[in-house]
């Protein structure tokens, strides 16, 4: 894991772009049968606020709102059963895995403002910490070369700050995609795009505002399947 992952923690109600708004939560095994024996009032309440008709999820309000999001933005399901009774989905936001045969690396998405703020403010360029394993990983040939090509294309960046930062971690997260599908040319042209793309734009040359660039793109386009593909085959639009 980058070396900032463990700085980070939901600011919860400070939040003004809270992840418990605006986007489909969809409810994994585990989670769905700990909430059917869920007991009283608040397990009826949380049972009623799933949708069950294909992947389970929470059924959002008319303002797009998780049903067990209050109005302080806070969620209920952690102020009554704790961090612990949160699904899969909700406990990962918002970080992110890459798998390799022999390693998984975990990350956090730029989408949160707090992880953004966490990223782009890190005093130091990008460095890995190993969280558990040995230093034996047994990786394949190109596993191999896709990471020395990252390390060194991370270590060719200028420490020019915030910016720094946002383009190591744009390299960091995507281009071991390229060992799924090939493209590595073009996740490599992917990445100098979506950096151009949110810098180009960052012309008040403070940290809130390269934050809320790069929180809009990422939820734009790395949350967004569709639109990552249009990104990763050249067929964005022009504007970021
Ligand atoms: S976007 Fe980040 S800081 Fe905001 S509620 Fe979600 S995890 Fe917490």
């Amino acid at each position: 894991m980058p070396e900032y992952y463990p700085a980070f923690h939901c600011i919860a109600s400070r939040c003004r772009n809270t992840c418990c708004a605006g986007w489909e939560i969809d409810i994994d095994e585990e989670s769905l049968a700990r909430y059917e024996c869920l007991p009283g009032a608040f397990g009826e309440r949380v049972r009623h606020s799933i949708g069950l008709e294909g992947t389970p999820h929470y059924i959002l309000t008319e303002e797009e709102r998780c049903p067990l999001l209050n109005r302080d933005n806070l969620c209920e399901l952690i102020l009554r059963e704790g961090e612990g009774a949160l699904c899969q989905i909700c406990r990962d936001h918002p970080r992110f895995r890459n798998y390799f045969s022999g390693r998984v690396e975990m990350g956090l998405g730029l989408v949160c403002e707090e992880a953004a703020r966490v990223i782009l403010s890190w005093p130091r360029p990008l460095r890995l910490i190993r969280l558990e394993g040995d230093d034996a990983e047994i990786l394949t040939e190109d596993e191999r070369y896709l990471l020395a090509l990252r390390e060194e294309w991370i270590a060719s960046i200028p420490d020019e700050g915030p910016r720094a930062r946002l383009l190591e971690t744009l390299i960091f997260r995507h281009l071991p995609d390229a060992l799924y599908d090939g493209r590595l040319e073009k996740r490599i042209s992917f990445i100098r795009r979506a950096f151009a793309g949110i810098v180009g734009g960052w012309t008040d040359g403070s940290l809130s505002g390269l934050i809320e660039r790069a929180r809009s793109f990422s939820d734009r386009v790395e949350y967004d399947d569709e639109a990552l593909e249009r990104w990763i085959e050249g067929k964005e639009p022009q504007m970021v």
